[in-house]
This record gives C-alpha cells, sequence and structure tokens, in this order.
C-alpha cells in the first residue's frame, strides 16, 4: 500500500515534468496558441529575467490543476492513489518554481545544478526554441529539442547577479569558462 502510495506520487511528480515542458514550448513559446495568460507572463519573464509571475497566480495555477486533475486520478487509481498522484505533481510543481527562481538569483551548487543554469539560459539568452525543460533535460530530448549550452553570451543588462563579479563588473572568474559578457546588450 505504501508502495502504491509512493509509486504514485513519484509518477505525479515525473508527469509534471512532462506538463512542465508543454506548457512552456507550446503555451510559451508556440505562436499559434498565443495569445493566452502564460505568454503574457513568459514574455515578460524573457524580456526583463528577473521578472516572474506574481505568487497569487502561482497558486491560482496549482490549486486549478489540482483540481482539474484530481477528479479523474481519484477515478483511474482510487482516492488513496489519485491523491498521491496529484500530491507529487503538485509538489514537483512548487519545486519547478523555487528551482527556477534560484536559477536566476542564486549559483548552482554541484555541477548538475550548475548544468541545469546552463541548460535553462541557453534558453533565454542563445535560443529560445530550444531547452524548454526547467527541472530535467529529458523532455528536451525526447523531442528534439536538446542543445548542448557551450558558452552563454549574456547581455550585461540582463546579467543575473551571481553570474558578475562586484570588483569588475565581469563574469566571475568560477563561471568564465561557460559564460560571457555582452557589453552593450
Ligand atoms: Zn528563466
Ligand atoms: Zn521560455
Amino acid at each position: 500500500m505504501i508502495l502504491t502510495l509512493v509509486l504514485a506520487m513519484l509518477l505525479g511528480a515525473i508527469v509534471w515534468t512532462f506538463l512542465e515542458y508543454v506548457i512552456h514550448r507550446w503555451l510559451g513559446h508556440e505562436s499559434r496558441t498565443r495569445p493566452n495568460p502564460f505568454a503574457a507572463e513568459h514574455v515578460r519573464h524573457h524580456s526583463q529575467v528577473d521578472y516572474f509571475a506574481p505568487a497569487w497566480k502561482k497558486v491560482l495555477s496549482a490549486v486549478l490543476l489540482a483540481a482539474v486533475l484530481v477528479g479523474p486520478s481519484v477515478a483511474l487509481g482510487g482516492a488513496p492513489a489519485g491523491c498521491s498522484f496529484v500530491a507529487g505533481l503538485i509538489a514537483m510543481y512548487v519545486a519547478y518554481e523555487v528551482l527556477h527562481r534560484r536559477d536566476h538569483t542564486h549559483p548552482g551548487r554541484g555541477s548538475y545544478m550548475q548544468f541545469l543554469r546552463r541548460h535553462h539560459f541557453y534558453h533565454h539568452f542563445t535560443d529560445p526554441k530550444f531547452n524548454h525543460g526547467v527541472t530535467t533535460p529529458i523532455w528536451d530530448w525526447v523531442f528534439g529539442t536538446l542543445q548542448a549550452p557551450g558558452t552563454i553570451r549574456v547581455p550585461s543588462k540582463l546579467a543575473m547577479r551571481w553570474l558578475i563579479d562586484p570588483q569588475n563588473g565581469c563574469v566571475r572568474s568560477a563561471y568564465a569558462r561557460h559564460y560571457e559578457l555582452i557589453r552593450n546588450g
């Protein structure tokens, strides 16, 4: 029983990573689905980079998502497993929100977190048609939108604070292998 609940939660978390990809790619970056409320916020995030949609919209999205999913999930898996599935999915959604914000506000600890940042900032600064996944690059790989980040050229006006050495205004030496500033950008 416990194993079923844990597996249902895990499945919910995996399904969120898929939704994250779908929402970002097809609602955020596909011209045929625009305008839509997600794209409006997302375009602003791309142009300002440190802009994030207000918390109430994120809470409302989580509540709506849970409300839409709980009925079919309980019908398919029974109440305990169905609710665990939805709980896992919403928990991963929250993790995504935290991770995405921290990509922008904090340098990553460890090589995988630093890779996830480069994966995301390639999407921001090199080519927004690629690297849509934030919590994982797996769906980019599945759908053929995965690109190796290479050296990311960051416009100085949009540079993340953690990237810049306040002493000299240049990219911190720890990140200079992967990021470059465009001075008039
Ligand atoms: Zn971002
Ligand atoms: Zn985007």
